[in-house]
């Protein structure tokens, strides 16, 4: 196995994540999308699963502008005990529902080992958030969960760190993994984080895995979320997960960096000059097969 990019010997150590001549890249597969095949795939949703009919509101219109995808957490990390901490199992009940109604397959984040399983059921993605990037009880037990994981960068933590953690599922026998660059901490306060956007190339570099952007976490604001996911469009990027809300104004939690819907299918629309300058297209949903007289 000859690796193609070591990076300075930097990421040399990371054989089962690594980009080499045999493994150039790897597609992950959610239901029936492919990530890491060349499209840009975008899953959106809201911050925190809040009730039925704001997740199927929320899902039908990202659904309807393009997405694939449909994010929301029943388990939440929250830096307060006094904020909204999810709806847990009911929750993913209504994640399911609203996959039955809309097609759409779900992402939701898992925050302790012991939940992994129940998530599992019901989550065709498995989302590490920042803050348990270095749970390593967690990622270990993701190794053995049989679906897809979502990896997100820690909020301090380097790419070597990053790819540290998906050695670790990966070594624990789950050899479906994506990266997500979701920003870091740095002196800037203007946003809520530092969107890293040369992550995503090196990443691209020396990793087999796929790579997506989250430009919501990043941005911390509504108004540069569109921005920043052109820039991840240009990267190559091979996905994004965006945070969308029926009523921002009154989201339980995130709603200043969550887009209406009208805005997401702006940016939507906005994406695809970006991803055309690269030869590129979004997933698109596959044209149902109508067979005449066949309902
Ligand atoms: C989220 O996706 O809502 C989330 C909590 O993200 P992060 O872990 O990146 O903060
Ligand atoms: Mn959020």
């Amino acid at each position: 196995m000859t690796r193609i990019s070591q990076w300075n010997g930097q990421f040399s150590c990371f054989d089962l994540v690594a980009r080499t001549q045999d493994n150039p890249g790897s597609v992950v597969r959610v239901g029936d999308i492919e990530i890491g095949g060349g499209e840009l795939v975008v899953m959106a949703g809201p911050c925190a699963v809040e009730s039925e009919f704001q997740v199927l509101e929320t899902a039908e219109a990202v659904a309807e502008a393009g997405a694939r995808i449909l994010r929301g957490g029943a388990y939440k990390p929250r830096s307060s005990p006094y904020s909204f901490q999810g709806l847990g199992r009911e929750g993913l009940k209504i994640l399911a529902k609203a996959r039955a109604v809309t097609g759409l397959a779900i992402v939701t984040e898992v925050m302790t080992p012991e939940d992994v399983p129940l998530i599992a059921e019901y989550a065709d993605l498995m989302q590490v958030g920042t803050r348990s990037m270095e749970n390593y009880a967690l990622l270990d037990a993701l190794g053995r969960c049989g679906r897809p994981v979502l990896l997100k960068r820690g909020m301090t933590a380097t790419l070597t760190e990053l790819l540290q953690s998906a050695q670790i599922i990966a070594a624990a026998g789950n050899p479906d993994i994506i990266l997500c660059e979701r920003g870091i901490r740095t002196f800037e306060t203007a946003t809520r984080n530092t969107l890293d956007i040369a992550a995503v190339p090196v990443l691209k570099t020396v990793s087999r895995l796929p790579v997506i952007v989250d430009p919501s976490h990043a941005a911390g604001v509504r108004r540069l979320v569109p921005t920043l996911a052109r820039a991840a469009a240009v990267v190559d990027a091979d996905g994004l997960l965006v945070e969308v809300h029926p009523c921002p104004e009154r989201a339980m939690s995130d709603g200043n960096q969550s887009l209406n819907p009208i805005e997401f299918r702006e940016m939507m629309d906005d994406l695809q000059p970006y991803l055309a300058l690269r030869g590129r297209v979004r997933c698109a949903r596959p044209e149902r097969l109508h067979v005449a007289g066949v309902h």
